[in-house]
């Protein structure tokens, strides 16, 4: 009987394919006829399945697709045109020049993360951050870990594993990605005690439910969603203050860290890391990486008794942070410091830019593509589980191709080398300027003329 893979080339005869010499010259021998039996593999159940035999041309060129693919990184940089500034999925804060810098000085050597100059003796990693926390938010300890979902878990483990923390109803809530407050509770080992309605929630119902097992109040702040109409919730002070009479501790989430205050800006009012440090709670929580416009770090502030015993914990040698992000977020924070986070940082530069300039640049994109586009009036959100429902005017890019869906075109913009990532509302593609950084723009203009000619 003959066989059905009779006309397959042997692996041989693949790997001495001319068309795959330059690649021999820069792969080892392995790799290559890893991937030529691979291929050859998935032939073999192609013509099982029914599927006529693949050419050697065919085969050859598969092998080479495979090798460039794996070559070329699958992570890189792209244009966030989408009219959301913390853009999880695009990676949420873009960094400033001071903080890049900060980071590339790290990289490359060695660096005293833990290492004390001056006696010459085994450091900690959080000497280089802590008082420049507490300077910017009132407390008396700080450290920073991973990122803030950590932060949350390495505090409710180390302060209330096996014990109880309660929390509103209306708090029990999921930011996003998976993380939900009760199953990062179940994790750190503590007990939920939810306690008031969805809606209302007052300070009676925390108190009722204390008991000698209670170990710590959580607030968790509703980042991603708004209640609207009758609702009640007890403000950090009153919970901080009658906390304290019972001995026990707040644990403050507030998501975002927003050491500036967003009424200035148009915004909602955000929670602020300061604030919550002055109205008594135990430990504040929140992210590098959203408005506070820093590095992936997960904050936490607060009397130095827990903070002390979150450094000490098992949990927080799995969750700290690394050399390069702790370099960025200082350098972030640094901005703070000397009041200049609104000219220095990108998020705030992104939340401050005037509507003007906004307009013009989408002029200017606009003008690149000609009829097909229209500059119309919009709204940028700030995304990241910041500032639910509240949005910033902008003036997005709106295109309409005939012959093109929108999908198609944002399909195409995906796919340039630096991807450029829009946004689809009423059958138009919306690429909005404020969410781009201005030395962006050149790019921008560049994609759309090679896309549209
Ligand atoms: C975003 C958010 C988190 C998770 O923070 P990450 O830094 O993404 O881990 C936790 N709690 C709240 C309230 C948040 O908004």
């Amino acid at each position: 009987m003959e066989s059905k893979f009779r006309h397959l080339p042997s692996v041989d005869k693949v790997l001495a394919d001319p068309r795959l010499q330059p690649l021999a010259a820069a792969y080892p021998h392995d790799f290559l006829l890893d991937l030529a039996r691979h291929q050859l593999g998935q032939s073999r159940q192609a013509i099982t399945a029914g599927q006529p035999s693949p050419s050697l041309d065919e085969i050859v060129e598969a092998v080479k697709q495979q090798a460039m693919a794996l070559e070329k990184p699958s992570l890189r940089p792209v244009i966030n045109a989408s009219g959301v500034i913390l853009h999880t999925n695009l990676g949420r804060a873009p960094l400033s020049r001071e903080a890049i810098a900060a980071m590339s000085a790290i990289t490359p050597g060695y660096c005293n993360l833990e290492f004390d100059l001056a006696s010459g003796i085994r450091g900690t990693r959080h000497t280089h951050i802590e008082p420049l926390l507490c300077q910017l938010t009132g407390a008396e300890a700080a450290f920073v870990v991973n990122n803030n979902a950590a932060a949350v878990l390495l505090s409710l483990t180390a302060l209330a594993k096996r014990k109880e923390v309660i929390v509103s109803r209306g708090q029990a809530v999921e930011i996003g990605g998976g993380f939900r407050v009760p199953d990062v509770m179940r994790q750190s080992g503590a007990k939920l005690v939810e306690v008031g309605t969805t809606n209302c929630t007052y300070l009676a119902d925390y108190e009722a439910a204390i008991t000698p097992r209670t170990a710590a109040l959580l607030r968790v702040h509703s980042s991603n969603f708004r209640v609207v109409g009758f609702t009640q919730s007890v403000a950090i002070e009153e919970l901080a203050n009658m906390a304290k009479q019972h001995n026990l501790p707040v644990l403050d989430d507030i998501g975002s860290g927003c050491l500036l205050d967003a009424t200035k800006f148009g915004l909602a009012a955000e929670p602020m890391p300061q604030q919550s440090i002055a109205a008594g709670s135990g430990l504040v929580l929140f992210s590098g990486d959203k408005l506070l416009g820093g590095p992936q770090a997960g904050i936490i502030a607060g009397k130095k008794a827990l903070v002390d015993q979150l450094k000490k914990h098992p949990l927080a040698r799995a969750v700290r942070i690394d050399k390069v992000s702790l370099a960025g977020l200082i350098a972030t924070l640094v901005h703070y410091l000397k009041g200049e986070a609104v000219s220095k940082i990108p998020v705030w530069q992104m939340i401050a830019a005037p509507l003007e300039d906004i307009e013009r640049r989408a002029r200017d994109w606009a003008q690149v593509i000609g009829g097909a586009a229209k500059v119309i009036e919009g709204e940028t959100e700030i995304g990241g589980g910041s500032l639910p429902g509240s949005t910033l005017p902008t003036r997005p890019v709106a295109i309409t191709l005939r012959g093109a869906t929108p999908m198609a075109l944002a399909q195409k913009l995906r796919q340039r080398d630096i991807p450029v990532i829009g946004r689809i509302s009423s059958n138009a593609l919306l690429l909005d300027p404020r969410t781009v950084l201005p030395e962006e723009d050149q790019v921008v203009s560049e994609t759309l003329q090679r896309i549209l000619s």
